[in-house]
């Protein structure tokens, strides 16, 4: 399953996000600075923790 969305810029330094992930739990963090969303548990598949990260961290980057 590959539910992943394109992740924006980090909205601090510009460099690239990524995902990553403890368990089932998901988190974005950029590579450059190592800004970070909380970490998403709420749901049973990573997948959609992963999606609820990646609109957290999208959400934030227009905000800035
Ligand atoms: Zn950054």
């Amino acid at each position: 399953m590959k539910l992943q969305i394109d992740l924006k810029p980090c909205p601090f330094c510009g460099s690239a996000a990524e995902y990553g992930e403890h368990h089932k739990a998901a988190y974005v963090f950029c590579t450059g600075c190592g800004a970070m969303t909380k970490c998403f548990a709420e749901n049973n598949y990573k997948e959609l923790n992963q999606l609820a990260a990646a609109e957290s961290w999208n959400r934030r980057t227009e905000h800035e």
